[in-house]
């Protein structure tokens, strides 16, 4: 053959295998995916949405049900709102109104008609009974309609003066594990939240002056009107989230050829929190493994509560965005930057095991400070605001396990001195037991054994010990119990 042969040969070639990938059977279709239609009212504060849902049963067990997680009801009654007594005046600065979600119609493939019913006191979990019991390896297809009404509340779901945070807004599917559906409610601390990795296509029609940071990547904006229509697709992601403004400005830059973007009010701070987010991204791609999706948004948010982390997108305080609060806004975006690593990529169980996702974020953002300031402000900041902290906290409290679910705190001060400064100490102590590079490799390996995967702790133990072929089941015994 001329070399002229042998490239089409080859080409040919490549093509075939394209081919015969593409159309293969792949473990894709085992992830649940999500196509939302969603119109939202800013008027009213309100969506109406479509969604189709398609889930594989990828365990042993035949499934009867497959159950939702509607988080919108829990803001529905005043007398269960998930916050205390002393949040209340700060979720609501401009008193109560009621925020829930409506379902309308759910049918099955061929418009076969669901029987539902939501679950009490609060309507917060919704169940659908299947047709015929879903057994391994089938998939089923639920298609429903629902409104929300979204509350005038300053956190993860609700609307302030200038923006509107769409978090946990629309049904999404239990994680059906070894202890089967986990139905928990809406707990006040922590984040009560814990899902599977899911594919996600959103329609969203909207105000045209809107702007939309969201999941994902906007694949299409076209204009009708006074509205306009959006595609947003994220591939892999835990959760899918939006916050929307008429007053966002918005400055990006390409860091490791990840698009991290920035919505802000004022520009100055606007783009301190960009330089922020891009520095976080930089390093967790270095030390920890590379952020797997396009883009990154760090958004200031009508939120009370410091940071929440979401897939792709984190809400920020608006508050934090001053001179006074430079360095509390730098460490709140590392915190938030890492959870996309720990929760977002690697997910855990938020509710029994907090710990592990808080305590590596919170220690990655010490290892973020010691990258950027030095290992003496690294000692410095571990020294007073993990261990003092924890300390502190110990000389009145002794109940400190890691056994406890979100259902058991009392206050916030417990959770996040056990949660997150604890679950630090972990990590401190680990890496000083097993040295600087062996450390690093645990976290490489434990992300990479893990990536799209539920973690527990004992999965860590185990990374733990192959990677250093010691047993550290005596060391964390000690934290354990
Ligand atoms: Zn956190």
């Amino acid at each position: 053959m001329n070399i002229k042969q042998k490239a089409l040969l080859g080409l040919a070639i490549i093509v075939i295998i394209g081919l015969v990938l593409y159309f293969l059977p792949n473990n894709h279709s085992e992830i649940t995916s999500y196509i939302i239609d969603a119109q939202y009212n800013d008027q009213d504060k309100a969506i109406s949405a479509t969604q189709t849902v398609r889930y594989t049963n990828t365990n042993d067990i035949p499934l009867k049900a497959i159950y939702f997680h509607l988080y919108p009801n829990a803001f529905k009654s005043q007398e269960n709102l998930p916050f205390t007594k002393e949040e209340l005046p700060f979720a609501y600065p401009d008193g109560f109104q009621s925020g829930f979600i409506e379902i309308g119609k759910v049918t099955f493939d061929n418009d076969l008609p669901a029987t539902y019913e939501l679950e009490e006191p609060n309507g917060e979990i919704l169940k659908v009974t299947l047709p015929k019991e879903l057994e391994k390896g089938e998939v089923i297809q639920i298609n429903m309609s629902y409104k929300v009404q979204l509350p005038p509340c300053r956190s993860r779901f609700g609307y302030g003066k200038n923006t509107v945070q769409l978090g946990n807004w629309y049904p999404i599917v239990s994680v059906f594990d070894k202890n089967g559906w986990n139905n928990d409610p809406y707990y006040i601390f922590g984040d009560p939240f814990y899902s599977d990795i899911a594919n996600y296509k959103v329609k969203l029609t909207i105000p045209k002056d809107i702007v939309v940071a969201s999941t994902g990547e906007i694949k299409e904006e076209k204009n009708y009107g006074d509205s306009k229509k959006l595609v947003i697709e994220a591939k892999k992601v835990r959760d899918f989230a939006m916050v929307l403004s008429p007053k966002f400005k918005v400055a990006e830059k390409e860091i490791d050829g990840i698009k991290v973007k920035s919505y802000y009010f004022t520009e100055e701070y606007g783009n301190k929190a960009l330089k922020f987010a891009g520095d976080a991204i930089k390093f967790y791609n270095d030390y920890i493994g590379r952020y797997p999706y396009k883009q990154y948004s760090v958004v200031q948010t009508d939120f009370y509560m410091g940071g929440m982390e979401y897939p792709n997108l984190v809400m920020i305080s608006k508050d934090l965005y001053t001179k006074a609060n430079l360095f509390n806004l730098e460490y709140i975006i590392a915190h938030e930057t890492a959870h996309q690593w720990w929760y977002g990529v690697v997910g855990n169980n938020q509710i029994r095991e907090s710990w592990l996702d808080e305590g590596l974020t919170e220690y990655s953002t010490i290892l973020y400070i010691e990258r950027y300031y030095g290992k003496a402000t690294a000692e410095e900041v571990y020294r007073l605001v993990i261990e003092g902290e924890f300390n502190k906290f110990l000389k009145t409290n002794s109940d400190i396990s890691f056994a406890k679910t979100l259902a058991d705190f009392k206050e916030w001060k417990e959770y996040t001195n056990i949660a997150y400064n604890k679950g630090a100490m972990v990590f401190h102590n680990l890496r000083r037991l097993i040295g600087e590079e062996e450390f690093k490799k645990v976290l490489q390996t434990f992300y990479e054994t893990y990536k799209y995967k539920i973690a527990t702790t004992q999965n860590l133990i185990d990374v733990v010990d192959n990677v250093t072929g010691r047993d550290t089941g005596g060391f964390f015994q000690e934290w354990f119990y």
